[in-house]
């Protein structure tokens, strides 16, 4: 028995209402472990749960943090108690002015920028550390397109552990030195995301105290993103919303925020009311929308060039199973050009004061174009979820904006400029 081993069997899990583990495809179940695929099918696992007695009551009195919803989470009950990032209950904030600009009534954004890290992986590390440290591992790590190398080298920090860090070297400046200023392990590799990626299933296999978070323990970092869902119902007043507007990376998140509105119904915290799922890509890295669009069921893996890093994943592993959760619910996955996402950015920070990434670009371009062709009911309620910050992606808008003027110090001049 190794060291880990002995350390992992000595160990108790206290991973709250998780059971198992069980497999997406063939339904197999395996005990609670860091193990991320079906030993009899090669299927992803997911954390199924016993869910005790939930209230609203309970929940609303709980911290001011992803931690309030730890009931539903694969973590222990004690979880707010040890070191980590306590990211979520991020504003959900009612946009009239873009409503208005987009041709629509009842319009939310989910600002996720507010994140301790600035971005909506915050929640996912949170839970994977959280999970990792009752599987007993010592090291946090990851390969990344951005935000989670800040997530994961910030969350080690703080929890005191070491991060293993890989990225792409053609990363924007701005998440390089926002990941290496946390001084964990960074490591830049000459590659694309996918290379990154294979590298992490690699190294993960051979160093047995390192959680991968969306590798090895990718089950439980998976269930972090239902914050996202279980945030908005509460915000809205305990209600679901009619429409929801999700990017596309690998596609977990758009699955996970569906999980949450699943069991928030069958919990009896919202009324199970009927609501539509949208997925959103750029068009340089769109594998999810082509599969949708073309009637397919497999994805077709895709070199990304896109201006839209933190969703360039060419093989999105969750990519069939967003295809199952916008045909079941009634929504579609559409992409837009980087022109699009960089105008989008544009619009949201003109009328609602919110400066988003790239990745928000993306989702906001994709609502209007879902709003043009019809396919969003201008009349529903509908989320749309800006995931990360724009201070982390300026090199998109640098050519684009900037001071109306440079004058000499002097109110004459400054009212010239203005055309006064
Ligand atoms: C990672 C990421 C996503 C999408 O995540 P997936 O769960 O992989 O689809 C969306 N927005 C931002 C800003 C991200 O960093
Ligand atoms: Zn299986």
């Amino acid at each position: 028995m190794t060291t880990i081993e002995a350390r992992r069997s000595a160990h108790q899990f206290d991973l709250g209402p998780a059971r198992a583990l069980v497999c997406r495809e063939c339904g197999n179940e395996v005990p609670l472990a860091a193990e991320f695929a079906c030993a009899e099918c090669f299927g992803p696992l997911e954390v199924g749960y016993d869910f005790g007695k939930i209230t609203r009551a309970e929940i609303e009195a709980g911290p001011r943090s992803i931690w309030r919803y730890r009931n539903l989470l694969p973590v222990p009950s004690d979880v707010q108690e040890h070191p980590n990032t306590d990211p979520g209950l991020t504003r959900l904030v009612k946009a009239d002015r873009l409503a208005a600009a987009l041709g629509v009534r009842k319009l939310w954004v989910k600002d996720d920028t507010g994140n301790p890290t600035h971005s909506f992986k915050d929640r996912v590390v949170a839970v994977a550390l959280a999970a990792a440290r009752q599987l007993g591992f010592t090291v946090l790590a990851c390969p990344s397109t951005g935000n989670l190398a800040n997530a994961v080298a910030a969350a080690a920090a703080r929890a005191g552990w070491e991060s293993v860090v890989l990225i792409p070297s053609s990363l924007e400046r701005a998440k390089v030195l926002t990941t290496a200023v946390y001084d964990g392990a960074l490591i830049a590799v000459d590659g694309n995301y996918d290379d990154v990626n294979r590298l992490a299933t690699e190294l993960a296999a051979d160093h047995e105290d390192w959680a991968f978070v969306n590798v090895n323990v990718r089950p439980y970092y998976a269930e972090g993103s239902k914050t996202l869902g279980y945030e908005v119902a509460e915000q809205l007043g305990w209600r679901l919303p009619q429409q929801i507007v999700v990017p596309v990376a690998s596609g977990s998140q758009l699955t996970k925020v569906d999980k949450a509105f699943r069991e928030l119904g069958e919990l009896d915290l919202v009324e199970p009311t009927p609501y539509r799922v949208f997925g959103a890509q750029a068009t340089g890295c769109s594998p999810v929308a082509a599969a949708f669009q073309a009637g397919h069921d497999v994805i077709q893996p895709v070199k990304p060039d896109t201006i839209a890093r933190s969703l360039a994943i060419g093989a999105p592993a969750d990519g069939p199973y967003v295809l199952d959760t916008v045909r079941r619910t009634g929504g579609s996955v559409e992409h837009v050009s980087d022109e699009e996402v960089v105008d989008a950015i544009r619009l949201l920070a003109r009328t609602e004061g919110i400066f988003a990434e790239t990745a928000g670009g993306v989702t906001v371009a994709t609502a209007k174009k879902l709003i043009e062709s019809g396919q969003l009911d201008p009349d529903a309620e509908t989320v749309l979820l800006i995931t990360g910050d724009g201070l982390k992606t300026l090199d998109a808008v640098e050519d684009k904006i900037g001071p109306r003027a440079t004058v000499p110090p002097s109110s004459a001049a400054v009212r010239e400029a203005l055309g006064l």
